[in-house]
């Protein structure tokens, strides 16, 4: 499957409406493993769609994110990520270089001791690790 119609296809599972704008976004994301921020999407889709606006970036992964089209990373205290791999992974941040990298996780469980199961619905787990890369380190 290609990019295009991937984008399509997640768009419409969320049940976002497919405008081209968001699917513009939307591809970006998918072809971009970097965690890029608004802006860094704003920049590179810019050129080839001119009326894009920052403003329309900005609500486009907001409502993406809210949607659970892409992933929202706050590791980055000055600048939200975003991502497009809405699989279950962790996120390193390197302090020095601040590259975000994607770290895999297994069998990851809360306990259920504290009755988490009958209290809490767990809708969202983002799991964050700092410190230096191996270029940095
Ligand atoms: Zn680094
Ligand atoms: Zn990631």
């Amino acid at each position: 499957m290609n990019t295009k119609s991937k984008s399509r296809k997640r768009l419409e599972k969320c049940g976002i409406k497919p405008s081209l704008q968001r699917m513009a976004v939307m591809d970006y994301l998918l072809e971009h493993k970097m965690h890029p921020t608004a802006d860094m999407i704003f920049s590179s889709l810019q050129p080839s769609i001119p009326t894009l606006s920052k403003t329309t970036v900005y609500n486009t992964v907001k409502l993406l994110a809210e949607n659970g089209a892409i992933l929202a990373i706050n590791i980055d205290e000055k600048n939200q990520r975003f991502d497009g791999d809405i699989s279950q992974h962790a996120h390193f941040l390197c302090k020095i270089c601040g590259k975000i990298y994607d770290m895999p996780i297994a069998g990851l469980q809360i306990s259920h001791s504290e009755n988490c199961t009958e209290n809490f619905l767990i809708t969202e787990t983002q799991i964050y690790y700092k410190g230096f890369c191996k270029k940095c380190k």
